[in-house]
């Protein structure tokens, strides 16, 4: 048996997420054996008055309590095998895990403007990793890579085709991650290989979004271009009416800048209930009679409900119908309100449903493993 340690890294603009992992092995290399060993996490990077002037910083202050902490079990430094990182945006440039070359920095680089809130974060954590560690492998693992099989009637909007080839303006989708993990988690319950499955897949977090995966490979998703389309979320509006922006732009006299915000910060169930971004504050509220409330939950759900629906038609048909994510594993009344009427179109002995909790962590832990052990 061997043993390897595996640190995963999610670098956001003010935080820094960090999970190290412990990795078993046998003769058969498929037979890895994946435990969390040590979590946390840095905050407020960047923030006056803090110590952690940048990512750099953060790394640093993150490995030191690695080596410190017992719990962590770790010696050295360079015990750490591989470091996967997670980085929002992939763009067109990448369909699978990649390991960090001078090349790829470049190419997640011109992925900046497609997230300019994420991509320039993460990579300030691998550039901080790769100077602290530079004799430890670097993995990038994008969270649009596995919506990259999307075939291009799912992911060309209808807007005039040079946008498209000038910009690449198209659909890419998120949560690929969590997407993924799932998907396989849904194979082994159902004791069948993924590539032999239709699945429908919802992860309903702070974000929200819903796959159709077709024999293991994502072919329609929710969120779009950036993570704003799709499904009504905690804070982001989903599909709107594009001529609304137009419209809000003259009545309210906003910038574009304005009511981007408005869209992704202040819409969804926080804007719809004016109470809350939290399904549990907003159940709370609709239980005691606010009306918005109760009017948030039937839009959260119906939503869900029409993409279901519409992902049935793509895929004729699911073997199951899988939630993750905080709403999705936690929430009975509104995973049963979003399939409430659509058993009636299926087959109830043949499409399944599954509440799966996901582990985006370890989906990175695994694939970084397997992509540098081969
Ligand atoms: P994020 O996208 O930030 O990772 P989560 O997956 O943690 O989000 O989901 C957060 C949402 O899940 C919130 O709306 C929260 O109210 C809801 N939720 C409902 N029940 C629970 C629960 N028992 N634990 C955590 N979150 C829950």
């Amino acid at each position: 048996m061997k043993r390897f340690k595996v640190l995963v890294i999610n670098s956001g603009s003010s935080s820094i997420k960090y999970c190290l992992f412990d990795v078993r092995t046998n003769s058969r290399k498929s037979d890895a054996r994946f435990r969390l060993y040590y979590k946390g996490l840095i905050e407020k990077i960047g923030q006056k008055d803090e110590r952690v002037k940048n990512h750099k910083d953060g790394i640093r202050l993150l490995l030191d309590e690695l080596v410190r902490t017992k719990e962590a079990g770790l010696k050295r430094l360079d015990e750490i095998f591989v470091i996967g990182h997670r980085v929002v945006h992939g763009g067109v440039e990448f369909e699978q895990p990649t390991v960090v070359t001078d090349k790829v920095i470049a190419q997640i680089r011109r992925c900046f403007e497609l997230a300019p809130l994420h991509n320039p974060a993460n990579l300030a954590g691998i550039r901080a990793c790769r100077e602290l560690l530079p004799d430890t492998r670097q993995v990038a693992i994008f969270d649009t890579a596995f919506h990259q099989t999307l075939p291009d009637y799912a992911y060309i909007y209808g807007l005039p085709y040079e946008y498209y080839k000038k910009y690449n303006l198209r659909k890419y989708g998120f949560h690929g991650t969590s997407h993924h993990y799932v998907a396989l988690e849904a194979a082994k319950i159902l004791k069948k290989p993924l590539k032999k499955l239709k699945l429908i897949t919802c992860h309903l977090g702070n974000g929200c979004s819903i796959a159709a995966i077709n024999n293991g490979k994502s072919v329609d998703t929710s969120m779009g271009f950036t993570p704003l389309e799709g499904l009504v979320m905690g804070t982001r509006c989903g599909d709107i009416d594009p001529a609304s922006v137009i419209f809000l732009e003259k009545k309210e006299k906003k910038s574009l800048e304005e009511i981007d915000r408005v869209l992704n910060y202040e819409s969804g169930l926080k804007g719809i209930s004016g109470i809350s971004n939290d399904m549990r504050e907003i159940k709370k509220a609709a239980g005691q009679g606010h009306d918005r409330s109760r009017l948030a939950l039937d839009i959260f759900a119906y939503r869900i409900k029409k993409y279901i629906g519409s992902y049935l038609a793509a895929l004729g048909g699911a073997d199951a119908i899988v939630f993750t994510a905080g709403i999705g594993e936690n929430e009975k009344d509104i995973r049963a309100k979003a399939l409430e009427g659509l058993f009636n179109f299926l087959n109830k002995k043949k499409t399944r449903v599954l509440v799966i909790p996901t582990n985006e962590e370890l989906m990175i832990a695994k694939q970084a493993f397997h992509l540098v052990r081969g």
